[in-house]
Protein backbone atom coordinates (compact mmCIF):
# COMPACT_ATOMS: atom_id res chain seq x y z
CA UNK A 1 0.00 0.00 0.00
CA UNK A 2 1.90 3.00 -1.30
CA UNK A 3 -0.16 5.57 -0.13
CA UNK A 4 -0.31 5.49 3.77
CA UNK A 5 -2.84 7.74 4.37
CA UNK A 6 -5.60 6.12 2.45
CA UNK A 7 -7.03 4.28 5.12
CA UNK A 8 -7.85 7.09 7.05
CA UNK A 9 -11.24 8.39 7.86
CA UNK A 10 -10.29 11.78 6.10
CA UNK A 11 -7.80 12.92 3.27
CA UNK A 12 -4.50 14.95 4.30
CA UNK A 13 -6.56 17.81 2.71
CA UNK A 14 -8.88 18.26 5.42
CA UNK A 15 -6.55 19.96 7.21
CA UNK A 16 -6.73 23.35 4.88
CA UNK A 17 -10.77 23.30 5.28
CA UNK A 18 -11.04 22.34 9.31
CA UNK A 19 -14.59 24.36 9.21
CA UNK A 20 -16.27 22.13 6.87
CA UNK A 21 -14.30 19.14 7.91
CA UNK A 22 -15.21 18.80 11.71
CA UNK A 23 -18.86 20.43 11.52
CA UNK A 24 -20.07 20.67 15.38
CA UNK A 25 -17.37 19.72 17.76
CA UNK A 26 -14.18 20.79 17.02
CA UNK A 27 -13.02 20.48 20.54
CA UNK A 28 -13.78 17.00 22.92
CA UNK A 29 -13.05 17.03 26.38
CA UNK A 30 -9.27 17.42 26.26
CA UNK A 31 -10.21 21.06 25.25
CA UNK A 32 -7.95 20.42 22.27
CA UNK A 33 -8.89 21.50 18.85
CA UNK A 34 -8.56 18.43 16.09
CA UNK A 35 -6.57 20.91 14.08
CA UNK A 36 -4.12 21.00 16.68
CA UNK A 37 -3.46 17.21 16.27
CA UNK A 38 -2.27 17.99 12.23
CA UNK A 39 0.83 19.47 11.29
CA UNK A 40 3.32 18.10 8.47
CA UNK A 41 6.91 17.88 9.61
CA UNK A 42 8.91 20.76 8.51
CA UNK A 43 12.01 19.55 6.91
CA UNK A 44 13.74 22.26 5.78
CA UNK A 45 13.60 23.12 9.74
CA UNK A 46 15.42 20.29 11.28
CA UNK A 47 16.05 21.23 14.72
CA UNK A 48 19.61 22.13 15.68
CA UNK A 49 19.76 21.19 18.99
CA UNK A 50 23.62 20.99 18.89
CA UNK A 51 26.20 24.34 19.25
CA UNK A 52 28.20 25.03 15.96
CA UNK A 53 31.85 24.76 17.03
CA UNK A 54 31.41 23.81 20.67
CA UNK A 55 33.70 20.95 21.53
CA UNK A 56 33.01 18.76 24.73
CA UNK A 57 36.95 19.32 25.47
CA UNK A 58 35.88 22.98 25.67
CA UNK A 59 34.75 22.13 29.21
CA UNK A 60 38.12 20.27 30.47
CA UNK A 61 36.26 17.23 32.26
CA UNK A 62 39.09 14.72 32.30
CA UNK A 63 40.21 12.11 30.53
CA UNK A 64 37.71 9.60 32.01
CA UNK A 65 34.77 11.42 31.42
CA UNK A 66 35.92 12.56 27.59
CA UNK A 67 36.47 9.16 27.28
CA UNK A 68 32.73 7.32 28.47
CA UNK A 69 31.44 10.76 26.22
CA UNK A 70 33.23 9.12 23.16
CA UNK A 71 31.89 5.86 24.06
CA UNK A 72 28.30 7.26 24.27
CA UNK A 73 29.23 8.45 20.52
CA UNK A 74 28.61 12.12 21.82
CA UNK A 75 30.60 14.21 19.05
CA UNK A 76 29.35 17.79 20.03
CA UNK A 77 27.70 19.25 23.15
CA UNK A 78 23.69 20.25 22.56
CA UNK A 79 22.73 23.74 23.36
CA UNK A 80 21.63 22.87 27.01
CA UNK A 81 25.12 21.41 27.71
CA UNK A 82 27.11 23.88 26.13
CA UNK A 83 25.28 25.76 28.47
CA UNK A 84 24.91 24.26 31.91
CA UNK A 85 28.06 22.27 31.63
CA UNK A 86 30.25 25.30 32.35
CA UNK A 87 28.02 27.39 34.84
CA UNK A 88 27.22 23.82 37.26
CA UNK A 89 31.43 23.60 37.24
CA UNK A 90 31.86 27.12 38.26
CA UNK A 91 29.12 26.28 41.42
CA UNK A 92 25.88 27.82 39.66
CA UNK A 93 22.75 26.68 40.79
CA UNK A 94 20.80 26.39 37.51
CA UNK A 95 17.27 27.27 36.48
CA UNK A 96 16.86 24.93 33.56
CA UNK A 97 13.90 24.96 30.86
CA UNK A 98 14.00 22.40 28.44
CA UNK A 99 12.33 19.34 27.73
CA UNK A 100 13.64 15.99 27.19
CA UNK A 101 15.28 15.09 23.83
CA UNK A 102 17.77 17.81 24.38
CA UNK A 103 20.53 16.20 25.74
CA UNK A 104 19.62 17.30 29.18
CA UNK A 105 20.48 14.24 31.53
CA UNK A 106 24.41 14.46 30.37
CA UNK A 107 23.94 18.36 30.98
CA UNK A 108 23.70 17.45 34.79
CA UNK A 109 25.42 14.70 35.06
CA UNK A 110 28.55 15.08 33.52
CA UNK A 111 29.65 18.19 35.51
CA UNK A 112 27.87 16.55 39.10
CA UNK A 113 30.03 13.51 38.06
CA UNK A 114 33.19 15.39 37.92
CA UNK A 115 32.31 17.22 40.96
CA UNK A 116 31.82 14.30 43.18
CA UNK A 117 35.02 12.44 41.36
CA UNK A 118 37.42 15.61 42.82
CA UNK A 119 34.93 16.19 46.26
CA UNK A 120 34.49 12.71 48.56
CA UNK A 121 32.14 15.24 50.97
CA UNK A 122 29.84 15.67 48.59
CA UNK A 123 26.58 13.77 47.58
CA UNK A 124 24.05 14.37 45.06
CA UNK A 125 20.37 13.85 44.66
CA UNK A 126 18.46 13.86 41.57
CA UNK A 127 14.70 13.79 41.72
CA UNK A 128 12.52 12.69 38.92
CA UNK A 129 8.57 12.65 38.58
CA UNK A 130 8.34 8.17 37.28
CA UNK A 131 10.14 5.07 38.09
CA UNK A 132 11.10 5.19 34.13
CA UNK A 133 12.89 8.30 34.33
CA UNK A 134 14.95 7.39 37.36
CA UNK A 135 16.13 4.25 35.29
CA UNK A 136 16.76 6.28 32.77
CA UNK A 137 18.85 8.35 34.23
CA UNK A 138 20.56 5.62 36.24
CA UNK A 139 21.72 3.84 32.94
CA UNK A 140 23.03 7.37 31.75
CA UNK A 141 25.20 7.68 34.89
CA UNK A 142 26.40 3.85 34.82
CA UNK A 143 27.74 5.19 30.92
CA UNK A 144 29.12 8.31 32.00
CA UNK A 145 30.47 7.65 35.57
CA UNK A 146 32.13 4.12 34.28
CA UNK A 147 35.71 3.97 35.60
CA UNK A 148 35.02 6.64 38.35
CA UNK A 149 34.86 5.25 41.89
CA UNK A 150 31.42 6.86 41.99
CA UNK A 151 28.44 4.80 43.42
CA UNK A 152 24.53 5.46 42.58
CA UNK A 153 21.11 4.14 44.13
CA UNK A 154 17.72 3.55 42.71
CA UNK A 155 15.03 5.00 45.12
CA UNK A 156 11.77 4.57 43.01
CA UNK A 157 8.15 2.44 44.57
CA UNK A 158 7.46 -0.80 43.34
CA UNK A 159 11.00 -2.38 44.42
CA UNK A 160 11.86 -3.38 48.15
CA UNK A 161 12.48 -0.27 50.38
CA UNK A 162 15.00 -2.69 52.23
CA UNK A 163 17.36 -3.51 50.15
CA UNK A 164 17.62 0.68 48.77
CA UNK A 165 17.54 1.30 52.68
CA UNK A 166 20.90 -1.10 52.98
CA UNK A 167 22.15 0.32 49.93
CA UNK A 168 21.60 4.17 51.08
CA UNK A 169 23.46 2.79 54.27
CA UNK A 170 26.57 2.75 52.53
CA UNK A 171 26.51 6.32 50.99
CA UNK A 172 26.29 6.28 46.83
CA UNK A 173 27.29 8.96 45.84
CA UNK A 174 24.27 9.65 43.65
CA UNK A 175 20.78 9.03 44.82
CA UNK A 176 18.42 9.04 41.85
CA UNK A 177 14.52 8.71 43.21
CA UNK A 178 11.34 9.33 42.79
CA UNK A 179 9.43 11.87 45.70
CA UNK A 180 7.19 9.47 47.62
CA UNK A 181 9.28 6.92 48.07
CA UNK A 182 12.58 9.18 48.79
CA UNK A 183 10.39 10.81 51.92
CA UNK A 184 9.33 7.42 52.96
CA UNK A 185 12.68 6.68 53.28
CA UNK A 186 13.19 9.92 55.18
CA UNK A 187 10.74 8.93 57.64
CA UNK A 188 12.17 5.78 58.32
CA UNK A 189 15.26 7.60 58.90
CA UNK A 190 17.00 5.85 55.89
CA UNK A 191 18.82 9.02 54.56
CA UNK A 192 19.87 11.59 55.66
CA UNK A 193 18.87 15.05 53.50
CA UNK A 194 20.04 17.32 55.64
CA UNK A 195 23.78 15.74 53.92
CA UNK A 196 22.68 16.15 50.49
CA UNK A 197 24.62 19.45 49.03
CA UNK A 198 23.80 19.13 45.74
CA UNK A 199 20.12 18.42 44.23
CA UNK A 200 18.82 18.14 40.97
CA UNK A 201 14.94 18.27 40.35
CA UNK A 202 13.97 17.12 36.70
CA UNK A 203 10.98 17.48 34.63
CA UNK A 204 9.27 19.79 37.95
CA UNK A 205 6.01 20.19 35.83
CA UNK A 206 5.08 17.04 35.52
CA UNK A 207 6.01 16.02 39.31
CA UNK A 208 3.53 19.28 40.05
CA UNK A 209 1.11 17.63 37.56
CA UNK A 210 1.54 14.57 39.29
CA UNK A 211 0.39 16.21 42.66
CA UNK A 212 3.65 16.00 44.15
CA UNK A 213 4.10 19.49 45.44
CA UNK A 214 3.97 18.20 48.80
CA UNK A 215 6.58 16.35 48.52
CA UNK A 216 8.73 18.11 46.70
CA UNK A 217 8.30 21.08 49.45
CA UNK A 218 9.23 18.51 52.16
CA UNK A 219 12.33 17.07 50.42
CA UNK A 220 13.59 20.86 49.89
CA UNK A 221 13.16 21.62 53.18
CA UNK A 222 15.30 19.19 54.78
CA UNK A 223 18.21 19.14 52.56
CA UNK A 224 21.76 20.92 53.61
CA UNK A 225 21.09 25.01 53.04
CA UNK A 226 24.60 25.43 51.69
CA UNK A 227 24.12 23.94 48.54
CA UNK A 228 24.11 23.52 44.69
CA UNK A 229 20.82 23.34 43.16
CA UNK A 230 19.30 22.24 39.67
CA UNK A 231 16.04 22.85 38.68
CA UNK A 232 14.81 21.58 35.27
CA UNK A 233 11.50 21.63 33.57
CA UNK A 234 9.38 21.50 30.20
CA UNK A 235 7.39 24.44 30.69
CA UNK A 236 7.01 26.89 34.06
CA UNK A 237 3.78 27.42 35.66
CA UNK A 238 2.88 29.66 39.16
CA UNK A 239 3.66 26.42 40.92
CA UNK A 240 6.85 25.61 39.16
CA UNK A 241 7.92 29.18 40.11
CA UNK A 242 7.41 28.78 43.84
CA UNK A 243 9.44 25.87 43.85
CA UNK A 244 12.43 27.40 41.81
CA UNK A 245 12.34 29.95 44.20
CA UNK A 246 13.07 28.17 47.46
CA UNK A 247 15.26 26.02 46.01
CA UNK A 248 17.34 28.26 43.77
CA UNK A 249 20.11 30.98 45.01
CA UNK A 250 21.12 33.57 41.83
CA UNK A 251 20.45 30.69 39.26
CA UNK A 252 21.56 31.15 35.89
CA UNK A 253 18.65 30.87 33.46
CA UNK A 254 19.08 28.59 30.67
CA UNK A 255 16.40 27.83 27.91
CA UNK A 256 16.14 25.72 25.10
CA UNK A 257 14.09 26.52 22.00
CA UNK A 258 10.52 24.69 23.13
CA UNK A 259 8.90 21.98 21.41
CA UNK A 260 11.41 22.26 18.38
CA UNK A 261 11.63 18.26 18.40
CA UNK A 262 8.27 18.38 17.29
CA UNK A 263 9.09 19.77 13.93
CA UNK A 264 10.10 16.58 12.96
CA UNK A 265 7.32 15.06 13.60
CA UNK A 266 4.40 14.57 11.00
CA UNK A 267 1.09 14.76 12.84
CA UNK A 268 -2.33 13.99 11.37
CA UNK A 269 -5.98 12.83 12.26
CA UNK A 270 -7.49 9.36 11.82
CA UNK A 271 -11.30 9.68 12.10
CA UNK A 272 -13.39 6.91 13.80
CA UNK A 273 -16.99 6.57 12.36
CA UNK A 274 -19.67 4.34 13.54
CA UNK A 275 -18.96 2.15 10.62
CA UNK A 276 -15.26 1.44 12.14
CA UNK A 277 -14.30 -0.72 15.21
CA UNK A 278 -11.36 1.23 16.70
CA UNK A 279 -9.20 -1.62 17.25
CA UNK A 280 -9.62 -2.89 13.81
CA UNK A 281 -8.58 0.44 12.39
CA UNK A 282 -5.80 0.19 14.69
CA UNK A 283 -5.10 -3.26 13.74
CA UNK A 284 -4.94 -2.35 10.29
CA UNK A 285 -2.56 0.73 10.64
CA UNK A 286 0.13 -2.00 12.61
CA UNK A 287 0.00 -4.02 10.03
CA UNK A 288 1.81 -1.93 7.52
CA UNK A 289 5.31 -2.40 6.68
CA UNK A 290 6.35 1.55 7.76
CA UNK A 291 4.96 1.35 11.32
CA UNK A 292 7.87 -0.29 12.25
CA UNK A 293 8.57 0.54 15.56
CA UNK A 294 4.98 2.15 17.26
CA UNK A 295 3.83 3.54 21.03
CA UNK A 296 0.03 3.25 21.34
CA UNK A 297 -1.31 5.35 24.06
CA UNK A 298 -4.08 4.66 25.49
CA UNK A 299 -6.25 6.99 28.51
CA UNK A 300 -6.73 4.16 31.28
CA UNK A 301 -4.75 0.94 32.18
CA UNK A 302 -7.76 -0.92 31.53
CA UNK A 303 -7.97 0.13 27.68
CA UNK A 304 -4.43 -0.70 27.33
CA UNK A 305 -4.67 -4.24 28.68
CA UNK A 306 -7.91 -4.76 26.37
CA UNK A 307 -6.17 -3.68 23.34
CA UNK A 308 -3.05 -5.59 24.03
CA UNK A 309 -5.47 -9.06 24.49
CA UNK A 310 -7.53 -8.17 21.06
CA UNK A 311 -4.03 -7.83 19.73
CA UNK A 312 -3.13 -10.99 21.19
CA UNK A 313 -5.98 -12.81 19.58
CA UNK A 314 -5.07 -11.07 16.41
CA UNK A 315 -1.82 -12.90 16.76
CA UNK A 316 0.22 -8.96 17.29
CA UNK A 317 2.99 -9.13 19.67
CA UNK A 318 2.23 -5.88 21.76
CA UNK A 319 3.60 -4.94 25.12
CA UNK A 320 1.74 -2.87 27.54
CA UNK A 321 3.13 -0.39 30.09
CA UNK A 322 0.68 0.87 32.69
CA UNK A 323 1.36 2.31 36.70
CA UNK A 324 -0.53 -1.68 37.68
CA UNK A 325 2.62 -3.50 36.13
CA UNK A 326 5.61 -4.26 38.68
CA UNK A 327 8.39 -2.46 38.51
CA UNK A 328 10.29 -5.58 36.86
CA UNK A 329 8.02 -5.79 34.45
CA UNK A 330 8.02 -2.38 33.37
CA UNK A 331 11.65 -2.36 33.15
CA UNK A 332 11.38 -5.52 31.05
CA UNK A 333 9.21 -3.83 28.98
CA UNK A 334 10.97 -0.75 28.78
CA UNK A 335 13.96 -2.66 27.48
CA UNK A 336 12.44 -5.37 25.28
CA UNK A 337 11.08 -2.24 23.08
CA UNK A 338 14.30 -0.57 23.17
CA UNK A 339 16.01 -3.97 21.84
CA UNK A 340 13.43 -4.36 19.15
CA UNK A 341 12.02 -7.26 20.93
CA UNK A 342 8.79 -5.97 20.83
CA UNK A 343 7.79 -3.58 18.07
CA UNK A 344 4.49 -2.46 19.59
CA UNK A 345 3.94 -1.09 23.15
CA UNK A 346 0.65 0.00 24.80
CA UNK A 347 0.92 2.75 26.99
CA UNK A 348 -0.59 4.79 29.67
CA UNK A 349 0.65 8.45 30.32
CA UNK A 350 2.59 6.70 32.68
CA UNK A 351 5.10 6.21 29.52
CA UNK A 352 4.69 9.72 27.90
CA UNK A 353 7.39 11.66 29.62
CA UNK A 354 11.09 10.61 29.58
CA UNK A 355 10.60 7.04 27.75
CA UNK A 356 13.66 7.49 25.35
CA UNK A 357 13.61 4.87 22.84
CA UNK A 358 15.44 5.65 19.71
CA UNK A 359 13.68 4.99 16.22
CA UNK A 360 9.80 5.37 17.16
CA UNK A 361 8.43 5.67 13.89
CA UNK A 362 4.74 6.38 14.75
CA UNK A 363 3.16 7.31 17.93
CA UNK A 364 -0.56 6.56 18.08
CA UNK A 365 -2.78 8.54 20.25
CA UNK A 366 -5.78 5.53 20.44
CA UNK A 367 -7.22 7.64 23.17
CA UNK A 368 -7.02 10.93 22.59
CA UNK A 369 -5.01 12.87 25.58
CA UNK A 370 -6.55 14.79 28.85
CA UNK A 371 -4.75 17.83 27.47
CA UNK A 372 -2.59 19.94 25.15
CA UNK A 373 0.89 19.63 26.69
CA UNK A 374 -0.05 15.41 27.46
CA UNK A 375 -0.15 15.09 24.02
CA UNK A 376 3.00 17.10 22.91
CA UNK A 377 4.58 14.80 25.52
CA UNK A 378 3.43 12.00 23.71
CA UNK A 379 4.05 12.75 20.53
CA UNK A 380 7.77 13.73 21.47
CA UNK A 381 8.46 10.39 21.86
CA UNK A 382 8.69 10.10 18.53
CA UNK A 383 10.87 12.08 15.65
CA UNK A 384 13.70 12.14 18.39
CA UNK A 385 17.35 13.02 17.45
CA UNK A 386 16.65 15.10 14.23
CA UNK A 387 14.75 11.63 12.74
CA UNK A 388 11.27 12.18 11.12
CA UNK A 389 8.31 10.67 13.00
CA UNK A 390 4.41 10.44 12.92
CA UNK A 391 1.95 10.90 15.20
CA UNK A 392 -1.43 9.97 14.51
CA UNK A 393 -4.62 10.51 16.83
CA UNK A 394 -7.51 8.42 16.52
CA UNK A 395 -10.89 11.06 16.63
CA UNK A 396 -14.15 9.62 17.88
CA UNK A 397 -16.28 12.45 17.94
P1 LIG B 1 17.78 13.69 27.22
O1 LIG B 1 17.27 15.03 26.78
O2 LIG B 1 18.76 13.78 28.33
O3 LIG B 1 16.63 12.75 27.51
O4 LIG B 1 18.62 13.06 26.00
C1 LIG B 1 18.03 12.66 24.80
C2 LIG B 1 18.88 11.69 24.02
O5 LIG B 1 20.01 12.35 23.45
C3 LIG B 1 19.45 10.54 24.85
O6 LIG B 1 19.31 9.36 24.06
C4 LIG B 1 20.91 10.88 25.01
O7 LIG B 1 21.69 9.72 25.16
C5 LIG B 1 21.21 11.64 23.74
N1 LIG B 1 22.29 12.67 23.86
C6 LIG B 1 22.54 13.47 24.91
N2 LIG B 1 23.56 14.32 24.64
C7 LIG B 1 23.97 14.04 23.38
C8 LIG B 1 24.99 14.57 22.53
N3 LIG B 1 25.78 15.56 22.90
N4 LIG B 1 25.10 14.04 21.29
C9 LIG B 1 24.27 13.04 20.88
N5 LIG B 1 23.30 12.48 21.64
C10 LIG B 1 23.13 12.98 22.88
Amino acid sequence: MKNRYQSFGRSRNSRYSPRRSYGRSTRGGSGISVNQYIAKATDAEMPNIYVDGALFSDFKLGKVLDRNIINKKYTVPTKIQNETIPNILKGRDILGIANTGSGKTAAFLLPMIEKLMNDESQTCLIVVPTRELAGQIQDEFVDLARDTNLKSVLIIGGKSIRDQMYILNKRPHFIISTPGRLKDIYERRGVKLEEVNNVILDEVDRMLDMGFIDDIKFIISKLDKDRQSLFFSATMSPKAEIIANSLLRNPVKVEVEKQSPLKNVEQDIVRIDHSKRKEEVLYNLLCKEEFKRVLVFTRTKRNADKLSDYLYDKRVDADVLHGDKKQSQRTRTINNFKRGTVDILIATDVASRGLDVSNISHVINYDEPENFEDYIHRIGRTGRAGKKGYALTFIER
